[in-house]
């Protein structure tokens, strides 16, 4: 597959002020005609080690794309370095000079001298007009290489891609497209995941995939290409119905949703009413459930009660309970869970009371247990959790097991 390799230039990129979001954006643009993005590499405003990178990339990729350092100052030295790594001569070009005259005499300025080398071009180079600010791209063709010298302003480096770059570049891949799928699953960890799905996606190099991990969720990224967008879309329904398959009901979700997406989804086509008392996320499962559009439909209340007293007077948990087992114990979540059902008069009553760390563990009870309850009008069920990580993770993980136990429930 024809492959692309992408090069942002600035010392400010490589420290914590600013961020290289053009290769991100660049990564996508190439992705839908069909480009495999290889390699991307920062570089810092370093004549020496610019040249060295100009020099491999060319060598190795069929499509370079540079962005940054083509500004007038003397830390720009894009222009000068890509042309001494090629051995190519770099010369005035009196055209670009008197555009660039003209674009500052338009905003009743004159243009400082050191603009000037702005209109420095690259022989064999096409130039790339900027509408949005001073410095134009350079385009040229190089021992079968693309190559394109794009600004780093994003909002000047956008159009000048899509406008000049795009348009040469689009047909080198031939009919080749690329079609991505995001499958969210919980409950299950990483290596179980891999262990179940791994004899399955081995078998396949298209799609690819690949399975990442945050807080408690696990991703799986499946990324395929075909002639056309639609039979990459067919290779990833097949790979993703036999993913999907094996993992059952831990799969949640399959267009990039949220899990509290998919439980108000699932509650708002059953029509079932929700409350929620929560102790150790603090609020937290409430947030997440209401930051959907249309949760008043099915959210009624979230109470955070997180002293015993407002555990007794808010939901009526029995205070014998909480004196015997603890606030944090199986029949206090279970207690939790049925009060706010019956408080609120809703369908299901979901519960959360654990320790979250990095205080108030004890031996019997270490940071990380949580309990977990679900009431509906019949039954109560509870699960304990014991999660690793710190006091924000504990909260998170807690919310999306809670979140999950009624997502199962609502199967
Ligand atoms: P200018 O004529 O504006 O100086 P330039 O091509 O020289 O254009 P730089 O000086 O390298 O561009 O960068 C200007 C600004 O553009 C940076 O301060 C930064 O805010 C933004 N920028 C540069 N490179 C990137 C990048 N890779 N990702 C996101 N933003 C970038
Ligand atoms: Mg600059």
């Amino acid at each position: 597959m024809l492959s692309a390799e992408i090069i942002a230039i600035g010392s400010e990129l490589l420290s914590p002020n600013r961020t290289d979001t053009n290769s991100l954006w660049l990564t996508d643009q190439l992705n839908r005609i069909g480009i495999d993005v290889k390699l991307k590499t920062i570089v810092g405003d370093d004549d020496a080690r610019l040249e060295e990178v100009i020099k491999d990339a060319v060598k190795r990729s069929r499509v370079v794309i540079t962005t940054g350092g083509l500004g007038p100052t003397e830390d720009d030295i894009t222009r000068k370095v890509v042309a001494r790594g090629l051995g190519k001569r770099l010369s005035l070009d009196e055209k670009v000079l008197e555009e660039i005259r003209e674009r500052f005499k338009s905003y009743g300025m004159k243009m400082p001298e050191r603009n000037s080398r702005q209109a420095m071009v690259i022989a064999g180079a096409e130039v790339l007009s900027n509408p949005n600010g001073s410095a134009p791209g350079l385009y040229l063709e190089h021992d079968g290489c693309a190559i394109a010298l794009l600004p780093g302003p994003p909002r000047e480096m956008k159009p000048m891609f899509a406008n000049h770059v795009l348009p040469r570049i689009e047909n080198l891949a031939g009919n080749t497209r690329f079609a991505t799928r995001v499958l969210r699953v919980a409950g299950l960890g990483e290596s179980a995941v891999d262990e179940k799905i791994a004899p399955i996606y081995t078998k396949y190099e298209n799609p690819q995939t690949t399975i990442l991990f945050n807080s408690s969720e696990i991703e799986i990224h499946l990324r395929a290409h075909g002639r056309t967008e639609a039979d990459a879309e067919a290779l990833l329904d097949d790979l993703s119905l036999k993913i999907e398959s094996e993992l059952g009901n831990a799969a949640f979700s399959f267009r990039v949703e949220t899990m509290e997406e998919v439980v108000g989804r699932r509650l708002a086509m059953t029509e079932f009413t929700l409350a929620v008392a929560e102790s150790c996320t603090g609020g937290l499962i409430a947030q997440r459930l209401t930051s959907v559009p249309g949760s008043s439909k099915y959210f009624i209340e979230g109470v955070v009660t997180y002293s015993n007293e407002s555990k007794i007077r808010l939901l009526g948990v029995d205070k014998k309970l909480i004196k015997e087992f603890g606030a944090v114990s199986p029949q206090v979540a279970r207690d939790m869970a049925r009060g706010v059902r019956h408080k609120a008069k809703t369908d299901f009553g979901l519960a959360v009371t654990g320790i979250a760390g990095p205080g108030g563990g004890t031996e019997e009870k270490p940071v990380g247990l949580v309990y977990i309850a679900l009431a509906d009008d019949a039954h109560t069920e509870h699960r304990k959790l014991t999660l690793p990580g710190d006091r924000e993770l504990v909260r998170w993980r807690a919310s999306q097991a809670a979140l999950d136990m009624l997502r199962r429930r609502l199967i």
